[in-house]
């Protein structure tokens, strides 16, 4: 099922806009791995700096959602201010958080009834 991924969110209290996009690239300088010349594809970016989450449309639902959290996951890690751990660091915890607590929430949706004390959503 295909995500219903918001406009924007609130993290402590500072509105990030969440821009879908078709053909989301950065420079190879700002992908570990990638020629600094090159201009890199990705599926999603965050510029905690601007308030904002860039996600590429041309991905699978699945990924999508996974992407999403990931990203918002940087966003999370940039407002916490912790700079101990930063730039491949980060990379390397986001991208391994992300996918076990997007199947951790899928699959357990009492814990977001226990930590929101909502039974959905709305
Ligand atoms: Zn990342």
């Amino acid at each position: 099922m295909k995500p219903v991924i918001p406009r924007s969110m609130l993290v402590l209290g500072q509105r990030f806009k969440v821009v879908q996009t078709r053909n989301l690239r950065v420079n190879g300088s700002d992908v570990k791995g990638e020629h600094p010349n090159e201009v890199v594809d990705v599926l999603g970016l965050t510029d905690s700096d601007i308030q904002t989450i860039y996600l590429e449309t041309d991905q699978g639902d699945d990924k999508l959602a996974e992407t999403f959290l990931h990203e918002s996951l940087h966003a999370l890690w940039a407002a916490t201010g912790l700079r101990v751990t930063h730039g491949e660091e980060e990379e390397q915890i986001v991208k391994r958080l992300s996918p076990i607590m997007l199947d951790w929430l899928r699959r357990n949706p009492a814990v977001y009834t226990a930590l929101t004390g909502r039974h959905s959503y709305r």
